[in-house]
């Protein structure tokens, strides 16, 4: 409980929520609690602001060099893109390439290395990952005759690092792995996996949708090719994503989408392609998006992000210790190193169940498979229900998730 008051005192949560305007909302009734984070984020005033005065003073077509309003919108649409290149401390803005989310991104990068994939090769993908770090494979498997190796877990939910050793072999051309699990909570150890894989000679495509709201990448310590996520998840707009790549490789891929802004010159003989990053940014973006992703960047790093770090474990404990006073209840992923993620089942009572009532008492979760039917199989469930925390949650939201579940317990025991 130090530790918590500690990241508390020096997060001020309070005051944060006061930059979440609909943290004041009611719901059926009740001022909302908002446990769905994993899911979605919600957004600061600073990035609504963001938006609003991008709209306001500043809204045209980005790169045209025709006029004023055109400049400072390109401005600050290339201001958000260096924000991110900071963010993530990629070298160059040439490697941040806009994309309109983690799925966008996965998709782009699979269909980008097809032309480096042939018959018998083989692309590591973990048990845990959301479809969109599956799917985009199998597609991408099925065009070029290469071949999806899943990477086991543990009934903790962990990743099995002996079998992924055994795995990672002469035919492994790809991994794409996610640095934290959306449906349990998992923090994998990216840093190890990638570092074995690169000498190697694999390309590491990390998905780190469920990790950038909790702690900050950094892709040259982490050694990837390729980081992806989404802006809506970081506490920034929906439709913008970011893909992080690095730059030889996405020199060598061909474009994904063809049409304005990715070329250089167009004729009917031949046509050639803009330099990076705008050969994989084809049409007008989403530029309104791009500044308030950016401005939910710089409202993240304005805070103690060691402070948050603790204050979102001191949530999660206190969840965990919460546990053995709902009966039949299950925490489903169980890792050592977890983000404030807790995902469960509780005995006799279906998940969506659990997700309707709770709603009516004004507190938001998310029921289902999240994504990641493999992972559901392995723990042999139809899905989970799951709270999600981000740091303007408190402790005292953790005790009416816990009374309203053994309110709910009750009803169904009786
Ligand atoms: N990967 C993970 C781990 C996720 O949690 C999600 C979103 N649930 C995605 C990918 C897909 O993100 P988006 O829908 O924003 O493209």
């Amino acid at each position: 409980m130090t530790d918590l008051a500690a990241g508390k005192k020096a997060l001020n949560v309070e005051a944060i929520r006061k930059d979440f305007p609909i943290l004041s909302e009611t719901v059926n009734g009740k001022p909302l609690v908002y446990l769905d984070n994993g899911a979605s984020a919600q957004k600061p005033v600073q990035v609504l602001d963001a938006m609003d005065r991008y709209y306001r003073q500043m809204h045209s077509n980005v790169h045209r060099g025709a006029h004023t309003l055109g400049d400072r919108a390109t401005a600050a649409f290339e201001g958000a893109r260096d924000t991110v290149r900071q963010f993530v401390n990629a070298r160059s803005t040439r490697e941040i390439i806009w994309t309109r989310g983690t799925t966008e991104a996965i998709n782009l990068v699979a269909n980008g290395l097809a032309g480096q994939l042939s018959e018998g090769d083989e692309i590591l993908v973990s048990q845990m990952e959301h479809h969109a770090n599956i799917v985009p494979w199998q597609m991408i498997a099925e065009r070029t005759g290469a071949v999806i190796r899943p990477i086991p877990i543990t009934p903790e939910g962990e990743l099995d690092l002996a079998a992924f050793d055994i795995l990672l072999g002469e035919k492994t051309r790809v991994l794409a792995l996610t640095h934290v699990s959306n449906a349990l909570g998992t923090i994998n150890p990216i840093e190890k996996l990638i570092r074995k894989a690169r000498d190697k000679g694999v390309i590491t495509v990390i998905d780190g949708a469920q990790a950038v709201p909790h702690f900050k990448p950094d892709v040259q310590a982490l050694g990837c090719d390729f980081y992806a996520f989404s802006g809506h998840k970081l506490f920034g707009p929906t439709g913008i994503g970011v893909l992080y790549g690095r730059e030889e490789l996405l020199e060598a891929m061909p474009p994904y989408q063809g049409g304005g802004e990715m070329i250089e010159r167009v004729s009917f003989e031949k046509t050639t392609w803009n330099t990076l990053p705008y050969k994989f940014e084809a049409g007008t973006p989403a530029i309104a998006e791009a500044v308030g992703l950016g401005a939910a960047i710089n409202y993240l790093e304005s805070l103690d992000r060691k402070a948050v770090e603790t204050a979102e474990q001191a949530l999660l404990q206190h969840a965990n210790k919460l546990v053995e006073t709902v009966p039949g209840m299950q925490v489903i992923g169980t890792a050592a190193n977890k983000v404030p993620v807790m995902s469960f089942k509780i005995e006799g009572l279906h998940p969506s169940d659990i997700g309707t009532l709770l709603d009516q008492q004004g507190i938001a979760i998310r029921t289902g498979h999240h994504c990641a039917m493999p992972l559901m199989d392995f723990f042999s469930v139809p899905g989970t229900a799951r709270a999600s925390f981000a740091f303007y949650n408190t402790l005292d939201e953790v005790e009416q998730l816990f009374a309203a579940l053994q309110k709910i317990q009750r009803l169904f025991a009786d």
